[in-house]
């Protein structure tokens, strides 16, 4: 009897980004129109792609068309439900969504606490636009590829530069760099070296929020707004009252070192927190968490960077 494989089937999801970017010339690797070209366009660039999926079907579906500096609401969640839609199915092994690098951890973030799935999803990206002379995206698409096909990924992923990144710990590192991201102290959590994948570190399981569903099926336009603040030199408290008046419903702060926030911004979060706006405690520094309790407010989760916490304190006040 032959012994047939069984075939299963990968999705990869297009949103845009320096990956599906176009320039006037090759050597043009700055000014370039993020979000051009359709995912379909760049999976046929990807060398190679038949031996990496070994038969198995690949769909692809274009959910944005966007330069991800412009992320907003209302895409996060058509990906989402998107994601739901395809994970649900049996005969789907994984995800691979195609983003920019701006605010890739943060997308990387919200599909982690509301992605209810212990199957794979993989965020790649490019730093060089499509129509270079040598492109990154489409190295970066096949790994992508191959990290979701390993029978031990799970979870939420980021792959760049023949790294593996986790949702909690990736941060863009660097603005113009092909290996533009870290895992700061964490490391990554692996690494994809000539088409193997080699694991580093443990992966995070499912950790969904509990008012993933609530935000998921409410009106993107009514999820609470919640804002970063930075405490640096001569903050101005007028920001905060600026923002409570206008009716935000939370505030990140991102402190100084330990979470230190200079003392007329710290006066006017507690005002402001007195008057019911949601705070939550982050830090400026782009590695290690807070440690002990630095300031008389709530620290966000240990390692959470201030993008990433203003999710999570997005989603806990839709409770
Ligand atoms: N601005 C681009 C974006 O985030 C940058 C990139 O993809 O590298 O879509």
């Amino acid at each position: 009897m032959v012994n047939q494989k069984k075939l299963q089937k990968w999705v990869v999801l297009g949103t845009g980004g320096t990956i599906a970017g176009t320039a006037a010339s090759p050597s043009d690797l700055t000014a370039y129109q993020a979000g051009q070209l359709g995912v379909a366009v760049l999976l046929d660039a990807v060398p190679g792609l038949r031996e990496v999926l070994q038969d198995d079907p690949l769909v692809c579906e274009q959910v944005a068309q966007l330069d991800s500096k412009d992320m907003d609401p209302a895409t996060w969640q058509a990906l989402a439900l998107r994601c739901a839609h395809w994970l649900a199915q049996p005969d789907v092994g994984g995800v691979v969504i195609t983003h920019g690098t701006d605010t890739l951890e943060e997308t990387a973030w919200w599909l982690h606490k509301v992605l209810d799935t212990t199957k794979p999803v993989v965020l790649t990206c490019a730093m060089r636009p499509a129509t270079a002379a040598l492109p990154d995206g489409p190295q970066n698409l096949r790994d992508a590829l191959t990290v979701v096909r390993e029978p031990k990924a799970r979870g939420v992923l980021v792959v760049c530069a023949g790294h593996i990144h986790s949702a909690r710990h990736v941060q863009k590192v660097h603005p113009f760099r092909l290996d533009a991201f870290g895992s700061g102290e964490a490391g990554p959590c692996g690494q994809v070296v000539s088409g193997q994948v080699r694991w580093q570190a443990p992966l995070d399981g499912p950790q969904v929020h509990p008012q993933a569903g609530q935000l998921l099926a409410c009106a993107a336009a009514d999820w609470p707004w919640v804002e970063v603040l930075h405490s640096h030199a001569g903050a101005d408290p007028r920001k905060v009252s600026l923002l409570a008046a206008a009716g935000v419903r939370g505030l990140v702060v991102a402190g100084t070192g330990n979470g230190t926030v200079h003392q007329l911004l710290l006066a006017a979060v507690l005002q402001a927190q007195a008057q019911g706006v949601a705070v939550r405690l982050s830090t400026r520094c782009s590695e290690g968490p807070l440690v002990g309790t630095p300031a008389a407010l709530q620290m966000t989760e240990p390692g959470l960077n201030p993008f990433k916490a203003r999710i999570s304190l997005m989603l806990d006040l839709m409770a």
